[in-house]
């Protein structure tokens, strides 16, 4: 696996090493990459030429500099596992490579795509996001972006990015990766204890539960007694627990004519922010 650094080696590498006309699917990671992130990886290289990946920790999505500070940065680890899940080439940019003088984002406004649950919760999270995917885009240039439905919000917005900006690129949602208990991968995970994990299982066996209720309740039951295992729970604090179409991510109020439905949830254990999220109907 090659690690480039610039833009420009990339240009020399498509150009003169890879070649100009092999497909590209690029996977964008934060690093600390562990079996979600692979299958990314696995799944670019399955449908693709060359898989390309990025770690880069972006400092404008992250609304609290504690955050951005305590996030986990393994690149040697991440190096060997993203080579041995198919990547053939890792970008890997310093922050002035990426912004060049101010390090702010632009403002998007992609109505309730960005303003609702996660865009109201971390307020110019998705600026950020949108900028730095943008600048991506623009650099890489790929066939086809894999993006987790483990940030659903996110898969839904870059969509709407690659559509309002007219790019070529084709974005393929993969399906979320769990350990064995349930417990949504994260890059996060790593800063829960044993007990703490114990407690963020809430979040996974909810949303089963939920599933199972919605066969024969409505949503608002449904996301009611959601609601109340969190509040049961001590050492959690939920954020956010609704029922959304997945398109519009608006929220759900009865059944009938509901296309495809997805519960989503925000909480926090010990300090650490997690999300999750499930297919509900049909
Ligand atoms: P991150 O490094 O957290 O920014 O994530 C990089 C990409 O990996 C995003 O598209 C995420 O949605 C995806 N991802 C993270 N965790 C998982 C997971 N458990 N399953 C599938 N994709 C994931």
């Amino acid at each position: 696996m090659i690690l480039f650094t610039s833009p420009n080696e990339w240009k020399e590498l498509k150009n003169k090493y890879f070649g100009t006309h092999v497909s590209v699917g690029f996977v964008p990671t934060m690093g600390a990459l562990h079996q979600g992130h692979q299958s990314l990886f696995q799944r670019a290289k399955h449908e693709n030429e060359l898989c390309i990946g990025s770690i880069f920790v972006n400092p404008t999505q992250f609304n609290q500099s504690e955050d951005l500070h305590n996030y986990p940065r393994t690149l040697h680890t991440d190096i060997v596992s993203a080579s041995s899940a198919g990547c053939d080439a890792l970008f890997v940019p310093e922050v002035n490579e990426m912004y060049r003088g101010a390090i702010k984002s632009e403002h998007s406004d992609y109505g309730l795509l960005t303003s609702s649950l996660e865009g109201s919760y971390r307020p110019g999270h998705f600026d950020g996001v949108i900028t730095i995917v943008r600048k991506f885009l623009e650099i890489i240039s790929p066939d086809k972006l894999y993006l987790g439905e483990k940030d659903f919000q996110q898969l839904a917005i870059v969509k709407e990015l690659v559509r309002r900006d007219g790019h070529e690129t084709e974005v393929v949602g993969c399906e979320l990766i769990r350990s064995k208990d349930g417990l949504a991968l994260s890059s996060r995970n790593t800063r829960l204890s044993d007990e703490g994990r114990e407690k963020a299982l809430i979040g996974y066996r909810t949303l089963i539960e939920m599933k199972q209720l919605a066969l024969t309740h409505s949503p608002q039951v449904v996301v009611e007694k959601g609601k109340a295992a969190f509040n049961q729970k001590t050492g959690v604090e939920l954020e956010y627990l609704t029922l959304v179409d997945e398109e519009s991510l608006s929220e759900l109020n009865a059944w009938k004519d509901a296309r495809a439905t997805r519960a989503l949830v925000a909480f926090y254990v010990e300090g650490v922010r997690l999300i999750d999220n499930m297919r509900i109907r049909p």
